[in-house]
């Protein structure tokens, strides 16, 4: 165990057993708030796991590297081995773009979200498979704002096609998870995303703040832990 990791095994929790008995898993994270807790745990249980990170619903760039840079910090620290799967980043947002076609307006939680559930687990599914890890999951299903039926019902279609994986939809959230998630996101004042992800989530938080008299997104300006940030105006502008 790294000397400089937190002791992540004085928390009493239960021992997790994934899928079929396996230690082997490979952990799809789309963050490091919401990862943190899940690796806690993982790690507490002995599971050797790798992260992969594969998020091309990110957007804008800037942020996709807050977030990615954010969690890939996080793993260093604890010595967990990261994918970071952006070897063909530009088609794989384009192929995203094309996707939402037509879904541009959907609600949250909606069709949208399932297609992009989808694309991501898939690509999760394939590697875990390609590289010999019998059981995948993934840390979205820890936020509350996530519908985690839907979620657990992409992760297990994506790993239909294959003999050898398996989805764990293990319920981060219980057992005292969600409120860790956010003790962890304050001990390691983590970037505080502010909307889920997508050009289009950026675009309805804004409005929806706008509506509430209160002023746009401004990317990186906001940490868990720091009281202190200030938010200036910027003017929203969503380039493909
Ligand atoms: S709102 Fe979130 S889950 Fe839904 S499409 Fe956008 S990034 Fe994906």
């Amino acid at each position: 165990m790294n000397k400089n990791q937190p002791d992540t095994l004085a928390i009493d929790r239960p021992v997790l057993i994934p899928p079929g008995g396996h230690k082997k898993v490979l952990l799809h994270s789309c963050c490091a708030p919401c990862s943190g807790e899940v690796m806690e745990a993982m790690l507490a249980s002995g599971i050797d796991y790798t992260i992969y990170f594969y998020n091309p619903n990110i957007h804008p760039h800037k942020e996709y590297m807050l977030r990615k840079e954010e969690n890939m910090r996080f793993a260093e620290q604890f010595g967990i081995p990261f994918i970071d799967k952006d070897d063909d980043y530009e088609n794989d947002r384009k192929e995203w773009f094309e996707k939402a076609k037509g879904m541009e307006f959907e609600p949250e939680r909606g069709i949208r979200c399932t297609m992009c559930f989808d694309m991501r687990f898939e690509k999760a599914a394939q590697y875990a498979h390609e590289h010999g890890f019998p059981v995948f999951t993934s840390s979205l299903g820890i936020s509350r704002w996530k519908d985690m039926k839907q979620i657990n019902g992409c992760g297990h279609r994506a790993a239909e096609p294959y003999d050898d994986v398996v989805y764990w939809d293990f319920n981060w959230r219980k057992g005292g998870g969600s409120a860790r998630m956010i003790e962890i996101s304050k001990r390691e004042n983590f970037y505080q995303q502010e909307y889920c992800g997508c050009a289009y989530s950026l675009r309805d938080t804004n409005a929806h703040r706008k509506s509430q008299g209160r002023i746009p997104i401004k990317l990186g300006r906001l940490y868990y832990g720091d009281e202190s940030t200030v938010y200036e105006p910027q003017p929203i502008k969503i380039d493909k």
